[in-house]
């Protein structure tokens, strides 16, 4: 039975929070794999779990069949479940199997699931024992993806933590530093650089970086930006680690954006004149190229179930920059602190609610009826069986859509099946 929703109080930050936990339909935090494993390319994820994590993966990552692929499960058999001494050597082999036949992996990632939590495998220790062994060639690092611990986009929060503690300590009077943390694809963040470096901000760092073992050096010095609204245990961790976070808006739209940027700028001493001659190029494309759009989705309503933690983010966009009217904002988790910005902006009357109550909520979807549903690909076939038109959560996260370059690709992934409904409606 689905615990009772409870209404926490609107702030002057932004809307009352509609708090709900009961059934959800999210995907794991195994998801994150897809895009981490591009981003570092001499890493592997080695699943712990059942032939059901297999199947997630490579059904969402669609199996590069010529490709050495850089990320499998090890599957739990039965006989595993018998012993957990039994399934700790088997893990040893398999990795020693794995790491023999291919010395281009620098870092393994064994990542927890269902059926390892379950059986209560420590893979905190086995890592330790493993990178012992593998060490220095291959550092060992474990985080969960279960979907018993993780939403979705968790996974690469989770991730990114695992990688905090073993970043190495900036020299002693380095002077300051930037770190931007969340998986960007590569494109964008050659664009970022470029940004960056025109405002005169030096060094800028990346995390996760490209190659695994590169990490970035960290010192009092270093202030981190998030590029992604989901890593609240990675902010955390680095927080541990003396860094200050810069608040901004998350760089999606030209406002948001120009925020991210401007936020930096200021934390870094920046000429406000150099700040606004820098940005205001992109900032202007950005805005003409939405103007396209706004034909489209002004007016139009739209309704976020809970899925990739974008959702605020997204809606302050959808509202601000292209008119269009948010209903309810549905988010697993709502990281108050990281989206205080963000929530000041959503417009009055917009529902927010946090965690789910997956039948509540789609009733709630059906006494709306609204233009567009962002959702899961579990949620959306039904939904457009109902009439519903419907944009799948996933497509947003697997899609570049940050920064000022993509804000019209990002406008674009709402507006062509609006476009593709009032076509068929003709
Ligand atoms: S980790 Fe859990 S939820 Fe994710 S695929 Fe494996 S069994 Fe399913």
């Amino acid at each position: 039975m689905s615990a009772p929703a409870s209404l926490g109080a609107a702030s002057k930050a932004g809307p009352a929070v509609l708090r709900e936990r009961g059934q959800r339909e999210v995907f794991c935090g195994l998801t994150g794999i897809i895009w981490l494993h591009r981003r570092m390319q001499d890493a592997f994820f080695l699943v712990v779990g059942s032939r059901t994590c297999a199947h997630l993966l490579q059904s969402a990552a669609g199996v590069m069949i010529f490709a050495e692929p850089r990320f499998g499960t090890a599957i739990i058999e039965e006989r595993d479940l018998a012993g957990l001494a039994d399934a700790n050597a088997e893990l040893d082999r398999v990795v020693a199997r794995l790491l023999e036949r291919r010395p281009d992996i620098r870092t393994l990632f064994l990542v927890g699931s269902c059926p390892s939590e379950v059986i209560k495998l420590d893979l905190a220790r086995a890592a330790a024992r493993l990178s012992e062994r593998h060490m220095p060639h291959v550092r060992v690092l474990n985080y969960s993806g279960s979907g018993i611990e993780t939403t979705f986009t968790e996974g690469e929060d989770a991730c990114l933590a695992a990688l905090v503690p073993e970043m190495p300590d900036a020299p002693a009077g380095a002077g300051p530093s930037l770190l931007v943390v969340g998986t960007l694809p590569d494109i964008v963040e050659d664009q970022f650089r470029r940004l960056f470096a025109a405002l005169g901000i030096a060094p800028v760092h990346a995390l996760p970086p490209r190659r695994s073992r590169a990490l970035p050096p960290v010192g009092p010095g270093t202030r981190f930006l998030l590029a992604q609204p989901f890593l609240n245990e990675t902010a955390r961790a680095l927080e541990d680690r003396g860094l200050e976070r810069i608040d901004a808006l998350f760089p999606f739209g030209a406002e948001g954006t120009a925020d991210w940027f401007a936020a930096a700028a200021e934390a870094f001493g920046a000429d406000p004149m150099r700040v606004r001659a820098v940005l205001a190029p992109g900032r202007e494309r950005a805005a003409r190229a939405l103007e396209r759009h706004r034909a489209t989705l002004a007016g139009r309503t739209i309704f976020f179930l809970p899925d990739s933690q974008l959702e605020v983010p997204l809606a302050r966009f959808l509202a601000s920059e292209l008119g269009m009217v948010p209903i309810e904002i549905g988010t697993p988790w709502l990281h108050q602190r990281h989206l205080a910005r963000e929530l000041g902006r959503l417009p009055a009357g917009v529902t927010l609610s946090e965690g789910q109550d997956v039948d509540r909520q789609l009733d709630r979807v059906r006494v709306h009826r609204p233009d567009i549903t962002v959702c899961g690909l579990g949620l959306a076939n039904p939904l457009e069986a109902e009439g519903l038109t419907t944009k799948w959560a996933i497509e947003l996260v697997f899609s570049p859509i940050h920064g000022f370059e993509q804000a019209a690709d990002l406008a674009e992934l709402f507006a062509r099946p609006l476009r593709r409904r009032d076509l068929l409606r003709v």
